[in-house]
């Protein structure tokens, strides 16, 4: 809730006139305690992991031939079933698991420093913290995911994300109760560590599950805007991982790809990547698969 009756008082206070964006962020939040403001993440989890995945979801159900290319594992085919029976599982865990733990937690957001007033912060202020929180969340979610592929770790918690050996955008958050409640930490250490606006902490979680969603997409389509990104893994670097399975001790990082490289454990895709090469150089048809795998996509 903002500390000013009207727009001339936040003026006043800043000594200078609002911003477009301030003006509207104003007559949205000032009448709405903070925690409200907080809560709202639950709604857009919900939203997000409901509507985001839907689109791919139809795709890969039809299957239209203009995009069939680009899917990863084009041997496998999904039932509606098991989207439905996905869905419903990630719902009950954010029903059961994150949204209460969303509740408990404003305490936490008000002691690290996050804010809700004015002035917003500048377009700078919010790729630099996002730019952090992305690393600071990668670096993190690598070290527990391959704590995970430990023997104890995959058999009593992480065999469940890797159900689907062949991912689908619904399954982005589909894991054990637990592995989502510690993953939630690296998440959150980013903005621990550079607190910033509400507005950045709501898009912080929310382009973090887009990007979740796109690298579960089953899908490598040659049009993502991610592909621009520096040492971005994106689809085909995490479906490998699925694809593998348990005995996988390779493709760990959720977002970028320089931990794998850094700690030598990209050496299977990397080999799984020049094989395919081989192999594609040797076949006439150039737009085939091997092993269930599409070999038509982007060469290192
Ligand atoms: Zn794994
Ligand atoms: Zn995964």
């Amino acid at each position: 809730m903002l500390p000013y009756a009207t727009l001339g008082e936040a003026e006043a206070a800043l000594g200078r006139s609002l911003t477009t964006a301030e003006a509207l962020w104003f007559r949205y939040s000032a009448q709405i305690p903070d925690y409200l403001l907080y809560y709202h993440n639950i709604l857009f989890l919900f939203i997000i992991f409901s509507l985001a995945p839907l689109p791919i979801a139809l795709i890969e159900l039809g299957l239209p031939a203009a995009v069939s290319p680009y899917k990863l594992q084009p041997k496998v085919r999904h039932p509606p079933g098991s989207f439905w029976r996905c869905y419903k599982d990630v719902m009950r865990v954010f029903i059961f698991v994150v949204g209460p733990l969303q509740l408990v937690s404003y305490p936490t957001i008000k002691f690290v420093g996050i804010r809700t007033g004015l002035p917003l912060p500048s377009l700078w202020e919010v790729a630099a913290q996002l730019a952090v929180y992305f690393l600071v969340e990668d670096y993190g979610n690598y070290w527990i995911h391959r704590l995970m592929h430990c023997k104890w770790g995959y058999e009593k918690i992480h065999h469940v994300h890797h159900e689907f050996t062949a991912p689908i955008a619904f399954a982005a958050p589909y894991a054990h109760w637990a592995e989502v409640l510690v993953l939630g930490i690296p998440s959150f250490a980013g903005p621990a560590i550079a607190p910033g606006h509400m507005i950045t902490f709501w898009l912080w979680i929310a382009i973090r599950q887009l990007e979740a969603i796109e690298t579960h997409s089953g899908f490598d389509f040659p049009f993502t805007p991610t592909r621009f990104i520096p040492f971005y893994g994106g689809a085909e670097y995490h479906d490998y991982h699925h694809y593998v399975g348990g005995q996988s001790q390779s493709n760990f990082a959720s977002v970028f790809t320089y931990c794998d490289y850094i700690y030598g454990t990209d050496k299977g895709y990397r080999y799984h990547k020049a094989h395919l090469t081989k192999l594609k150089e040797q076949s006439s048809d150039q737009n085939g698969e091997i092993n269930g795998f599409k070999y038509n996509q982007k060469s290192e």
